[in-house]
């Protein structure tokens, strides 16, 4: 199937309140402006160099995605442009992001990843380390970062059952944090990749993350 059909029938599928984020790590540009032909606009990456590389030569009114684990020297790479940043996982992270995003006078937007993935080497918060930052001041002080929710990647298991529960413990971890922390404008739940979207939904996920079943075509 070629980039176009998979975008367009990807998207002509998905409910309103469920966004795409087209996956397009080590794709060439050409394959980007075969999806943004097909009407695609959110692209996520992981490198932050490629996603600078990349940016510097597409259309303007491309959303990027951060999607991947994030080196603090690295931020100041994409904080004039980035949309997201699904990938926050530390203190320290949101630390030189509210400097960097003050510096640019720019606000930036933000998703705590959660780590629930059974997998050792998953980055993400662990819960407690969560609920222990959360009820220290520093968060509050930061103007220019918005925190937008959450993201989290589920184990790689054919076991429906163990990817089922991490999708809903997320789902409650968002809702707590909305609710007890954040409000309204904590409005993104994103998990969902080529393997497990479809359960992701089922789940309440608000932002799929798709690169294989958009990019990589048989
Ligand atoms: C690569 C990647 C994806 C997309 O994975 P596919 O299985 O190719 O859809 C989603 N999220 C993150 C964090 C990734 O690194």
């Amino acid at each position: 199937m070629s980039i176009t059909k998979e975008i367009t029938r990807l998207r002509g599928g998905l409910a309103e309140g469920v966004a795409l984020v087209a996956v397009s790590k080590m794709q060439p540009v050409e394959a980007i402006m075969e999806a943004y032909g097909a009407g695609q606009r959110a692209f996520g990456e992981s490198r932050p160099q490629e996603m600078a590389r990349k940016q510097a030569e597409l259309p303007a009114d491309i959303e990027w995605h951060q999607i991947g684990p994030l080196q603090r020297n690295k931020v100041r790479l994409i904080a004039p442009f980035v949309q997201l940043i699904h990938s926050i996982d530390s203190p320290r992270l949101l630390e030189t992001i509210e400097s960097e995003a003050e510096r640019i006078e720019r606000k930036i937007n933000v998703l705590l990843e959660i780590k629930v993935a059974r997998e050792a080497t998953k980055q993400g918060w662990d819960e407690a380390e969560l609920w222990r930052y959360l009820d220290g001041e520093a968060w509050r002080e930061m103007r220019h970062v918005g925190f937008r929710g959450v993201m989290g990647i589920a184990t790689n298991t054919p076991d429906e059952r163990v990817v089922r529960r991490e999708f809903v413990r997320l789902r409650e971890i968002f809702e707590k944090l909305r609710k007890d922390y954040f409000g309204p404008e904590f409005d993104t739940l994103s998990m969902g990749m080529s393997g497990d979207w479809p359960l992701a939904v089922e789940c309440g996920s608000t932002m799929l993350r798709i690169g294989s079943q958009i990019f990589i075509t048989p």
